[in-house]
């Protein structure tokens, strides 16, 4: 258990569609962590149609990453806010080597969580994901429909398809995470860091899991918010 002065630092990563972002937000929720989603902070912009947005909205749209140097700035503009009194989850950063160097120089991390999934079940997944425009709630129409089609049950915003959850921006997503990204793992690897569990159960048993591997306090469904 974390005692006083506890900090602690963690790295999601893992396919598209293999949860990162949900699970981020479920472990950070009720370990008073803060979650940083690099990819929520870009979505962020191009819906508020900020400069920003502007510039990386076709990039996304096509699966691509955007730039280092942009992806660094706002990575560092987010933790710079020093808000993470008990420490931070943070998903989508870093994504090549380059960003695992940038990332190492400033943050000392304590695990990786390596979320697991073939390949062959992530079309699957993702295909069949919304996002609702009002709160952000992420719908898997596979595990749960909402009670009213294209309607969330939280806010009753407009759920919608996201920009990149296409067959051919999944292929680019898919080819970039396993060239650039696999080498971030097998370097986190070196340094004894990755936590691997297996992505493929329900939401609720792959979060006992991670809690289970990085022996932190079991988790209580419905206490933590889920994103
Ligand atoms: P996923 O991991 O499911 O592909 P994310 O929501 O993490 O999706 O990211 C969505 C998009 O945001 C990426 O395809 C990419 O265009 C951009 N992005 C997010 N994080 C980074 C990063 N660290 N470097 C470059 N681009 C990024």
């Amino acid at each position: 258990m974390c005692e006083s002065n506890c900090m602690r630092k963690y790295v999601i990563m893992g396919v598209p569609g293999s949860g990162k972002s949900s699970q981020g937000a479920l472990l950070a929720a009720d370990l008073d962590l803060v979650h940083i989603s690099v990819g929520d902070i870009f979505r962020w912009n191009v819906q508020h149609h900020t400069k920003m947005g502007a510039q990386v909205r076709r990039i996304m749209a096509g699966g691509e990453l955007v730039g280092d140097d942009l992806a660094e700035a706002v990575t560092a503009e987010r933790l710079a806010q020093h808000d993470w009194n008990y420490g931070f989850v943070i998903d989508g950063f870093p994504r090549n080597a380059r960003q695992a160097e940038f990332f190492l120089e400033s943050y000392d991390i304590d695990s990786v969580i390596h979320l697991d999934m073939p390949d062959s079940e992530v079309r699957r997944r993702v295909l069949a994901r919304r996002l609702c425009t009002g709160c952000g709630m992420d719908y898997n129409l596979i595990q749960a429909q909402p009670k009213e089609d294209g309607v969330c049950d939280v806010c009753g915003g407009t759920l919608v398809t996201r920009e990149d959850d296409t067959e051919e921006a999944l292929v680019v997503r898919l080819h970039d995470y396993h060239d650039k990204t696999d080498p971030v793992l097998d370097l986190f690897r070196r340094k004894e860091y990755v936590a691997v569990v297996d992505a493929t159960p329900g939401k609720d048993e792959v979060q006992q899991a991670i809690r289970d591997s990085l022996r932190l306090p079991p988790y209580k469904p419905g206490n933590a918010a889920a994103s």
